[in-house]
């Protein structure tokens, strides 16, 4: 208890009188537009919607022939208002991670002074209609921006999505071997082997200001189960990997569903274990559903994730970014891209055990995950970018096809990349839906994504923290860092050549 009302105090914000202070969102009035709220199947055409002070304040008949003094108008005439997207699985490139970093290639590069690099990525993601992003782990570098740009965000002093920052928890790989070659090291907090060091991580991230916790590899029984049962005294929403299987101190089935994280971060961790125990056997598909639904959790799917993995396994190389979205990634993101940074081209990561199986697991996880929206499992849209392939932003509109795909309604998904997101990261701050007295995260579509889920990337513009960012003035803040982006490219060349 004691540690827990310390690390409130120490989590408190950074004094506020060196910062600017926060910008007010302002009063914008969209007028006639058809709003799909998306908490339930309800479309309200021909609606006035006032939005003042970052919130959505009245939504009204467009009859009722509505004037706000002040206010700027936003014309929404065959236009398409949706709650904002939700990326509830990410790990955000930052300045932060490039300072961290130790690769030759990178390191030291002169990234200025105005935040650039953060800028542009949060930029992209507003671009594609993302309005919140969960970040499931980074460096401690990185960490340590993006704490920082979530309350540069909040304040209105920069342009970007809703930042949940996660800690990510994670074991050594020998305390979880099947027939350990090396010695376990010591636990810390770091690298927990015990639950006293687990419950300590946990604290600590408590400390830091992070919003939920992360339970990643490596993690042994009592460690994996402190992890989450602390997380839960303190708080903290847990979104991560299930625990490891087949070691003398790992989970069994039983254990991982008995003591259950608040959301699982990827499909692919069913298929794990339907793989590891039982050869991806298609009646292992309805057990797992049902013991996924038996333990409250929700699940992350992160289809596009798997299909793009297994895309670079079959083709040996990385698919294509959809239309237009190829320049929004940066030249730092695209080392990691090409040989040898992306391990998934490597000869290693087609070497590995179960790598003939990645295909059928694929599979099997849409399968997998058909069932778990049949028994009424929260799905949210998540992507894991930027793994090779993945750009930031548009990755959230393909992970929304692929539910799609797997035969949610476009409302469903529309309330998977928002309302479940909301509920799973931020409860307390509203439901995510386009509804009065909402935060104004919203997304004007062009199009009808109820008649074709593909028209969530048809974006006129987006309220992001109450903030109306038409495209036009999306892409000229983008292009504003045109010139930053050339510098990083000509840095990095220069690195190649000098170490040839
Ligand atoms: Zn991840």
């Amino acid at each position: 208890m004691i540690a827990y009302l310390l690390g409130l105090a120490l989590g408190a914000t950074p004094a506020a009188s060196t910062a600017p202070p926060a910008q007010p969102a302002g009063t914008w009035v969209v007028e006639d537009v058809t709003v799909i709220p998306a908490d339930t199947d309800e479309v309200l055409a021909h609606r006035t919607v006032v939005i003042r002070d970052g919130k959505i304040e009245r939504i009204l008949p467009q009859a009722s022939k509505t004037k706000v003094k002040g206010a700027a108008v936003v014309d929404g005439r065959g236009k398409y208002l949706v709650p904002g997207f939700v990326d509830a699985h990410v790990h955000l490139s930052t300045e932060g991670a490039i300072r961290d970093s130790k690769d030759a290639a990178i390191s030291g590069l002169d990234l200025g002074q105005e935040h650039r690099y953060d800028r542009q990525i949060m930029l992209n993601l507003l671009k594609a209609g993302v309005t919140g992003v969960a970040n499931l782990g980074g460096s401690a570098g990185s960490d340590e921006d993006l704490l920082r740009l979530r309350g540069e965000i909040d304040a209105g002093r920069m342009d970007g999505p809703k930042l949940y920052v996660g800690k990510r928890i994670n074991g050594p790989r020998a305390a979880v071997a099947v027939s350990p070659t090396q010695p376990v090291p010591a636990s810390k907090p770091e690298s927990p082997t015990t639950a006293a060091d687990g419950i300590l991580a946990v604290q600590r991230a408590r400390e830091r200001g992070y919003d939920f916790i992360k339970p990643y590899q490596f993690l042994n029984r009592e460690t994996y189960r402190a992890i989450v049962e602390e997380s839960a005294r303190q708080g903290f929403i847990t979104t991560g990997h299930l625990p490891e299987l087949g070691c003398a101190s790992c989970a069994d089935r039983a254990f991982a569903f008995g003591h259950p994280m608040t959301n699982i971060a990827h499909s692919e961790e069913l298929a794990r274990f339907a793989r590891i125990e039982h050869d991806l056997s298609p009646k292992d598909i309805e057990a797992l559903a049902q013991a996924v639904s038996a333990s409250g959790m929700s699940v992350t799917p992160t289809l596009v994730t798997l299909r793009t993995i297994v895309d670079m396994y079959v083709h040996r190389q990385v698919p294509a970014v959809p239309g237009g979205w190829d320049a929004s990634v940066d030249a730092v993101t695209r080392l990691d891209w090409a040989p040898p940074g992306n391990r998934y081209l490597s000869q290693a990561f087609r070497d590995q055990e179960g790598a003939d199986a990645f295909s059928a697991g694929y599979d099997f996880a849409r399968v997998l995950t058909r069932e778990l929206w049949k028994r009424k499992v929260p799905l949210t849209v998540g992507t894991d970018a930027a793994l090779p392939g993945l750009a930031f932003g548009v990755s959230v509109q393909q992970e929304m096809v692929e539910l799609r795909e797997i035969g949610l309604k476009p409302v469903e998904v529309l309330r998977a990349a928002s309302i479940n997101a909301h509920r799973l990261f931020d409860p307390k701050a509203g439901s995510g839906a386009v509804r009065a007295g909402e935060r104004a995260n919203l997304v004007l579509l062009d199009a009808d994504p109820l008649a074709d889920i593909q028209n969530v990337g048809k974006i006129a513009g987006v309220f992001a923290q109450g903030r109306w960012l038409p495209m036009a003035e999306i892409e000229r803040k983008l292009a504003e860092g045109e010139g930053f982006e050339r510098g990083l490219q000509q840095q990095l060349r220069e690195r190649k050549q000098a170490a040839h």
